[in-house]
């Protein structure tokens, strides 16, 4: 009886969760991302296959053009593994559509160097030249893409961030500016709008203007979406959607180098470990007290965050 009285319990609590995501779209925090920025940004997502940017992005899309931002999708390869890789493409031009991304400001490659495969180590010198391209031809100013852990693991959309990270090292000296979708643990990802609730704690106990948890109102739009991808639409990502935290309540994180980062954040420190080229840095939060150690270590003149793949 008393699992029963949980499990309607949890079920209550899921609701009520889906009510406030659905109701949210100009309160909490959703609506402070960018709300700093002076006018409409000039916005470029990175994105590592088709569908990425519905599965993981679709609400960030959706929030940036509902505030008048202007858009530009880079997709850095066709989807190819399965050999469908002219489907998938046609297929993301339709969840656009449906996401309401122009077409012309969507670009999809098909580098031989960089298909899509978890084996396919894609080089980050070449990813950087190409956005670096993109950014001066678009006049980008602002990036969004994934984490270093890239929601799945996934070695592409891992690449996919350090190309990004090399891209901010070289642009260092200008003003652009660069968020990740930020990976939660396997226990929270499938909890739906019920991880709103972490999120908004999360994104409190970060230093302002760090991280921001990002409410999507609409997330039929992103089933939409996604449904577009018929080729990947089978039952796992039917449910993945359902119930994926990713859908109702992103958590969106600043990208910083460790120099921008030390000039302008007054509540980190720094401590350098045995090695000359690491570095630890201790994120705290708005009272000082440490969230988060993160290992940096020296590549070339530039200071990148150490993965767990040893990057
Ligand atoms: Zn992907």
């Amino acid at each position: 009886m008393a699992w029963l009285l949980i499990l309607v319990l949890i079920v209550l609590l899921w609701l009520v969760s889906l009510c406030i995501v659905l109701n949210a779209s100009s309160t909490l925090s959703t609506s402070k991302f960018l709300s700093n920025s002076a006018g409409k940004r000039n916005v470029l997502l990175v994105i590592a296959h088709p569908d990425d940017e519905s599965m993981f992005f679709s609400p960030t899309i959706l929030y940036l053009s509902s505030r008048g931002h202007n858009l530009h999708i880079l997709c850095f390869s066709t989807g190819n593994a399965d050999g469908k890789g002219n489907v998938r493409k046609a297929e993301l031009y339709q969840a656009c559509a449906i996401l309401k991304v122009a077409l012309q400001q969507v670009k999809i490659l098909d580098h031989p160097d960089l298909q899509d495969g978890f084996g396919n180590i894609w080089s980050r010198q070449l990813l950087a030249k190409i956005i670096e391209e993109e950014i001066t031809t678009k006049g980008i100013d602002l990036l969004i893409t994934f984490d270093n852990y890239g929601v799945s693991g996934h070695r592409n959309h891992c690449d996919v961030h350090h190309g990004i990270r090399m891209v901010l090292c070289n642009y260092s000296q200008r003003s652009i500016e660069a968020w990740e979708l930020i990976s939660t643990s396997i226990a929270r990802k499938y909890t739906g709008p019920l991880d709103i609730w972490l999120s908004i704690l999360c994104s409190l106990y970060y230093p302002a203007g760090e991280v921001y948890c990002l409410l999507n109102s609409h997330p039929h739009a992103t089933f939409l979406a996604m449904a577009q991808h018929e080729s990947q639409w089978v039952w796992f990502r039917k449910l993945f959607v359902v119930f994926s935290n990713y859908t109702y309540c992103p958590l969106k994180g600043r990208i910083w180098l460790v120099s921008q980062k030390l000039s302008r954040c007054k509540t980190q420190t720094v401590y350098q470990k045995q090695q000359p080229s690491r570095y630890v840095m201790r994120l705290c939060n708005s009272r000082g007290k440490a969230v988060k150690d993160q290992d940096w270590k020296l590549t070339g003149k530039c200071w990148l965050l150490k993965t767990k793949t040893g990057n």
